[in-house]
């Protein structure tokens, strides 16, 4: 059984964690966020990156007697590989508050004349042994003012620590200004209704050649006035979140169910949710497979049927140009070419239709078009008693193919004699 897992001001209990991964496409990992490698790496005096982005170096084991020939301590006579063994079992605790907590146990405090005196201790050998302030600080290679602090502890009478390190009413708060600022920024950048899946629509996305890296790059070199503005790029990302927009088109060309059938097996809670996970992803499976082996059906006829025509239409990616990445690009909005594909099954020839949206949407109109100028080119209409059968297979793309308007064209071409059927 694992820890539960402490994440700043938050307790995050290893079955939250699972919860919280089961829907996701990329799993959900605390112990790796920067604060809790910083955090973790700090605490065993390691160097590490503090959070305004400074390198902080790691912690030296002691060298020497620190304090002067004179000091009668008998802790600061103690031979020098038993400090950095106390040195190493200091940083190998590697928690605040135990590391905390064996500090103030060895920091003893006495009233004389109405004021606090201090005096500090080394275990060694089971026993506790004087030294001074100096030697105490260069063992454990401490700040004075974790010294300075740990005193205050022992005034107000606690024991042992708790980090209370970012636990207190007193953040920094962003100016409301600069708020503003970043949500007119990201606002600046052209963005795309999703008319794709009627899931998603009212979501807009943004061009596919940006992340969020680049436009805080280009906030913070727009807005060189603001102080501290290379410093706010949580905040950014913050808002860039709220803001409900996605960057790129969203992918179509993943299975969505597969995705998230494998995330569900992945990180099952329990043995018995997995096997149920793993049972659906193997109906989908076949589903698919069923799919996929009537659709070779259908074209092995085609080819030997010359009346058994297989079309199978399908959108292409959509290609913006011009690709560039350089900075005053994100603000111009990219222009979109389209390409509808129609594959013969009968002869393994695919057809592409190319447009750009000066001309048109890629919506069902565009769609049925393409597919009603591939017909009209490739098949005269039938005389009396002649047969013709179409078999259309596509994605289920409501917006595109999965319509009325898709029927209303089927029902057009055997309407114009074109088909005598259509599956
Ligand atoms: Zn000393
Ligand atoms: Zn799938």
């Amino acid at each position: 059984m694992q820890q539960p897992l402490e994440v700043n001001a938050v307790v995050l209990s290893q079955k939250m964690i699972i919860n919280a991964n089961n829907e996701r496409k990329r799993a959900f990992r605390p112990d790796t966020w920067k604060d809790q490698v910083t955090k973790q790496r700090r605490a065993r005096g390691a160097p590490y990156i503090s959070r305004n982005n400074t390198p902080r170096p790691g912690k030296i084991a002691p060298v020497g007697k620190p304090c002067n020939a004179e000091c009668f301590y008998p802790g600061c006579l103690i031979p020098l590989p038993e400090k950095i063994k106390l040195f190493r079992t200091y940083y190998s605790m590697g928690s605040y508050n135990s590391q905390r907590s064996f500090l103030l146990a060895l920091i003893e405090r006495e009233m004389v004349n109405n004021s606090n005196n201090f005096s500090y201790f080394l275990p060694v050998n089971g026993a506790r042994i004087r030294v001074c302030k100096k030697t105490f600080i260069d063992t454990f290679k401490v700040t004075d003012s974790v010294i300075q602090n740990l005193q205050n502890k022992s005034k107000q009478g606690q024991i042992i620590i708790v980090d209370g390190r970012g636990r207190h009413e007193n953040h920094p708060v962003t100016e409301d200004y600069v708020l503003t600022l970043i949500e007119e920024h990201i606002d600046s950048f052209p963005k795309q209704e999703n008319h794709y899946s009627r899931a998603r629509q009212g979501q807009f996305y943004l061009s596919p050649d940006l992340n969020v890296d680049r436009m805080f790059r280009l906030f913070v070199e727009e807005n060189p006035a603001v102080p501290n503005i290379e410093k706010k790029e949580t905040i950014y990302r913050r808002v860039f979140k709220r803001s409900g927009l996605t960057i790129g088109e969203p992918r179509t060309d993943t299975c969505k169910t597969c995705d998230l059938l494998n995330v569900r097996i992945r990180n099952s809670a329990t043995a018995r949710l997995r096997v149920l996970a793993q049972d659906e992803q193997h109906i989908h499976h076949t589903t698919w497979e069923m799919a996929k082996n009537a659709m070779d059906e259908d074209m092995r006829t085609a080819r030997d049927d010359p009346t058994y025509v297989v079309l199978c239409g399908d959108m292409q990616q959509v290609l913006f140009s011009p690709t560039l990445t350089h900075g005053e690009m994100f603000y111009k909005r990219q222009f979109s070419t389209y390409n509808y594909c129609i594959f013969n099954g009968a002869t393994s020839v695919g057809a592409m239709y190319v447009w750009n949206e000066s001309i048109g949407n890629r919506g069902s109109d565009e769609v049925a078009s393409c597919l009603l100028l591939y017909v009209e080119q490739n098949y005269n209409q039938l005389e009396n008693g002649q047969q013709r059968t179409l078999v259309f297979w596509s994605d289920r793309c409501r917006g595109q193919t999965n319509n009325f308007m898709m029927i209303c064209l089927f029902q057009l071409l055997i309407a114009r004699r074109i088909f005598k059927f259509f599956f």
